[in-house]
């Protein structure tokens, strides 16, 4: 087994005891949660891997970062075999209208709205869900 950080974005909120289900039923086991509220400073942080790629430098990336620190977001570590990879490919691709296509039965294309609302985040490698994992759950030891 494997650990990850997954979150679900300010619009998957309202949905959220279906997606607890999803979650559980696509073979995962939620053994961290936290709801919070971040701020425009927190979402920065958080989205800087990509704050050098072209498209986040400009209207693609403010919108994303006033999207994310806009309304609470429910910051998760999940549990569950190959979990980096298997939560990837249980939201889908990152378009909705792509998911819908391509992958529609992908978290992403059931619950997400359009290309920044798209519901969830997944860490996409090792060394970022431990980065995100130690942004939200910093300590292991505290409640
Ligand atoms: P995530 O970081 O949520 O796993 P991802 O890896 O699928 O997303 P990234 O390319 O890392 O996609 O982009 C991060 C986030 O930025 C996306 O989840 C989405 O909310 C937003 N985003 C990405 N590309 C676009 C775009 N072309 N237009 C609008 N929003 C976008």
């Amino acid at each position: 087994t494997e650990r990850t950080f997954a979150l679900m974005k300010p619009e998957s909120l309202k949905h959220l005891g279906n997606i607890v289900e999803e979650i559980y039923s696509r073979g995962f086991e939620i053994t961290k949660a936290k709801m919070c509220l971040l701020s425009e400073a927190q979402a920065k942080e958080f989205y800087k891997e990509h704050e050098d790629k072209s498209f986040f430098l400009g209207l693609i990336y403010r919108t994303l970062v006033r999207h994310m620190s806009s309304e609470p977001v429910l910051a998760m570590e999940l549990m569950g075999k190959d979990a980096i990879k298997a939560w990837r490919r249980e939201i889908g691709p990152t378009d909705v209208e792509v998911a819908k296509k391509e992958a529609p039965s992908s978290l992403r294309s059931l619950f997400g709205i359009n290309k920044t609302q798209n519901g969830f985040h997944g860490s996409d490698s090792l060394e970022s869900a431990q980065r995100e994992l130690q942004i939200f759950f910093p300590s292991d030891t505290s409640l």
